[in-house]
């Protein structure tokens, strides 16, 4: 009978779904004394999961999300990589810190190059602490992981019993365990209370096999940085990147992405210069488009990417080239 399980490999990296608090009202000092459950340790909790896949699993870093980035990416793309280049591994499963959890999943999203399903979760409770979301997360993306119906749908993420594509999710609340959302794009799909795994809706974007990144060569990716737009806010802090000769920008603007006029001034000499620079906006939903302005100082625009994934894209785009007008058409492609 177990034969017939698909194989699942969870892969872990720490994160509140690993934290060990001092008691079981702790919800917040668990991430500062930093002891972690391993992933063998979470798995244990959860047997029931032996029941609908063959999991195999391993450490991979045991860290909170904050100190995860651009090393830490490659080196988990690279792992996912030759994971599902094997033969009979059918899925693999991340646990993550939620704090970065939609920044990896983008980069993956981006970099896996398989249709095997690759499933990010985390948690908001610890699992030393009362109505943890540890294990049912953990189970749920296992449940996701395993079912046929995920291939082909590039990485997810799975939390509160809801499916959200890497694209799109973000982590919209600071502490309720609800906090996964893509705004008016909607989830995905649900692993439900009944058992099912149900989908109701596919990405329509390029992502994994069908994207042009390929990263696997790389120690490190080209840095861009991210400027955030506040009423009177000036040139100072664009200025900062300009002068480090970062490879890349992105201006977090107002609403559409307009910006402070001396902010935009000086974001605009940077792009003259060479600088490629994104215009992303602070308001969660939209997106910032191309205007007569925006063509002539320059710029790129992030359609309706948050800034911080707009990074990302940037930071893969330039991987490949320096060409404004095919970084701007890989913002409407991926
Ligand atoms: N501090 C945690 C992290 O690793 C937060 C979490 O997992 O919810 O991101």
């Amino acid at each position: 009978m177990s034969d017939s399980k698909p194989r699942i490999h969870v892969i872990g990296t720490g994160g509140t779904i690993a934290g060990i608090g001092p008691n079981r009202l702790d919800y917040t000092q668990y991430a500062e004394l930093g002891k972690k459950l391993s992933i063998e340790q979470s798995l244990e909790r959860i047997p029931e999961a032996n029941d609908i896949a063959n999991i195999e699993c391993e450490d991979l870093i045991s860290v909170g999300s904050p100190a995860i980035g651009p090393t830490e990416w490659l080196n988990l793309g690279r792992r996912i990589n030759t994971l599902l280049n094997t033969a009979d591994i059918d899925g693999v499963v991340v646990t993550h810190g939620t704090a970065t959890l939609e920044e990896t999943a983008y980069f993956l999203h981006l970099t896996v190059k398989s249709r095997k399903p690759v499933v990010i979760t985390g948690a908001m409770r610890p699992p030393t602490a009362f109505g943890t979301d540890a294990d049912l997360n953990l189970m749920d993306a296992i449940r996701v992981a395993a079912t046929p119906d995920a291939i082909n749908n590039g990485v997810l993420t799975v939390l509160n019993n809801e499916i959200h594509s890497a694209r799109d999710v973000y982590k919209a609340n600071t502490l309720r365990v609800e906090t996964f959302r893509a705004n008016e794009m909607g989830f995905l799909g649900y692993p439900d209370s009944d058992g099912e795994v149900l989908f109701y809706r596919a990405p329509t974007r390029k992502h994994t096999f069908s994207t042009d990144f390929d990263v696997e060569d790389l120690t490190e990716l080209p840095r861009v940085d991210i400027v955030y737009a506040y009423a009177g806010s000036d040139s100072l802090l664009v200025e900062a990147v300009r002068k480090n000769r970062s490879d890349g920008m992105v201006l977090t603007g107002f609403g559409s992405g307009t910006l402070p006029p001396t902010m935009l001034e000086t974001g605009a000499e940077a792009a003259q210069e060479g600088i490629p620079v994104v215009l992303a906006s602070r308001s969660t939903a939209g997106r910032t488009v191309i205007t007569p302005r925006i063509t002539k100082l320059g710029f790129l625009v992030a359609d309706n990417l948050h800034p911080q994934k707009a990074r990302i894209l940037l930071m893969l785009g330039l991987t490949i080239t320096k060409d404004h007008d095919i970084l701007q058409q890989m913002f409407m492609t991926y």
